[in-house]
């Protein structure tokens, strides 16, 4: 590999759905469902590119969908947004969060991200020219959370932005109110940009609840919250996402925006906009579908001798490498495939130094019932022979 990224290599779930490919094993390793949306979704997209709808859009995305996105975030979440001037669609969160830490973050400045973080944060922060500063996040229990003293430690006179993510990929923690009143707190004291990844949004469980930071009192202004439609209606592969937050930040965000893709996905933004008012009916099959197949797969490792962590939103599961006799969880993940026949994500990947995590694995579980079950049984099957051979 050449050039200034050849460090970031391949990213992790194009190398294990590749493994998968492979093997033949099942692909509980990158995170994308394999059912689609809401038929009203998938013909509202057919119909827009039949009716013509295939030329680029307005910059800052179909006003149709904007319009959606407001009424949305001010019926669930109670924030208001213009949508003409606070909201802007992107290719996908991913575009969203490399636009606006590039656009917000001065070269040399300091980003925070709690670690273990979603991959592309780095290469963000690294494409921006800015710093990567971490807090760890510790299980306390079996939940993954911060240290308040540990955050409040890492701010330094450069730090200019806080990258939040809720809910987390891979822990599946959903931050709660306290924990975000600490987070909106420091942001406050150290004049802090917040950037919030809420792919997940509407994939909690459990009653859990998902706050976004940007309704918290006085954090408003000085944050951007991003959302995914890919996660809210299975469709990973339309990339459209969206940034809301004040003018001045949006308008930051649009200015790189329009040089890294400009606009894109015209008919899916319109598709979205058709199903996004509709979207109570779906979310809460969605929800449910995804409570199941997290308490099959979990329940399943549990009664074989998996740690499991808790997951109260994503569609994450993560797991303890050493509950079943390993130490590295990439070794882990090598051997479910081979032997088991099914792909994880070695959670190293998600930190800065992958030794930090390396006794953790993440499945995922956005699959069919079936597909569960049968990954399920799999990975009760070589626990069993992995506790046998401990005990030989
Ligand atoms: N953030 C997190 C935490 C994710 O897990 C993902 C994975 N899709 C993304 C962002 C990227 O979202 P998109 O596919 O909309 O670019
Ligand atoms: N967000 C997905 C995951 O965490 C992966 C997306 C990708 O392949 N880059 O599994």
């Amino acid at each position: 590999l050449v050039g200034k990224f050849a460090p970031f290599r391949s990213t992790i779930f194009a190398e294990m759905t590749a493994l998968a490919h492979r093997t033949g094993a099942i692909n509980l390793g990158q995170g994308f469902p394999d059912s689609d949306g809401p038929p009203e979704l998938l013909s509202a997209a057919a119909e827009a590119v039949l009716s013509g709808h295939n030329q680029y859009p307005p910059l800052p995305g179909v006003p149709a969908l904007r319009t959606a996105i407001a009424e949305q975030r001010a019926a669930d979440y109670g924030t208001p947004y213009d949508p003409d001037t606070e909201i802007l669609v992107t290719a996908g969160a991913t575009e969203a969060i490399a636009a606006a830490v590039a656009a917000l973050v001065p070269a040399g400045d300091e980003v925070l991200v709690f670690e273990p973080y979603y991959d592309s944060y780095g290469a963000a922060i690294a494409l921006a020219g800015a710093v990567r500063r971490t807090v760890r996040l510790h299980p306390v229990g079996d939940r993954f959370t911060f240290d308040p003293g540990e955050l409040a430690a890492a701010v330094t006179p450069r730090t200019r932005a806080f990258l939040v993510n809720t809910p987390h990929n891979p822990t599946g923690t959903v931050l709660s109110a306290a924990e975000l009143a600490v987070i909106a707190e420091i942001c406050e004291r150290h004049d802090l940009i917040a950037i919030t990844d809420e792919v997940y949004e509407h994939l909690v469980f459990d009653g859990v609840r998902h706050i976004p930071l940007a309704s918290l009192p006085g954090m408003a202004s000085r944050t951007l919250t991003i959302s995914s439609a890919g996660k809210t209606f299975n469709a990973t592969g339309w990339k459209v996402g969206w940034v809301c937050g004040p003018a001045p930040m949006v308008a930051a965000v649009r200015t790189v925006k329009q040089y890294l893709t400009f606009a894109g996905g015209t008919p899916f933004q319109h598709a979205v906009a058709a199903v996004l008012p509709d979207r109570h009916r779906w979310l809460d099959g969605l929800r449910t579908r995804l409570t199941a197949a997290r308490d099959t797969l979990r329940d399943a490792l549990t009664s074989t001798g998996w740690r499991c962590f808790a997951c109260q939103g994503t569609y994450f599961l993560q797991v303890d490498a050493r509950s079943v006799g390993y130490g590295d969880g990439t070794a882990l993940c090598h051997d479910l495939a081979t032997r088991a026949g099914v792909v994880a994500i070695p959670s190293g990947a998600f930190y800065a130094d992958p030794a930090s995590g390396r006794e953790l694995v993440r499945f995922a579980f956005c699959k069919s019932p079936a597909v569960i079950a049968t990954a399920a049984g799999r990975l009760a099957g070589f626990a069993a022979g992995a506790h046998r051979e401990g005990a030989a």
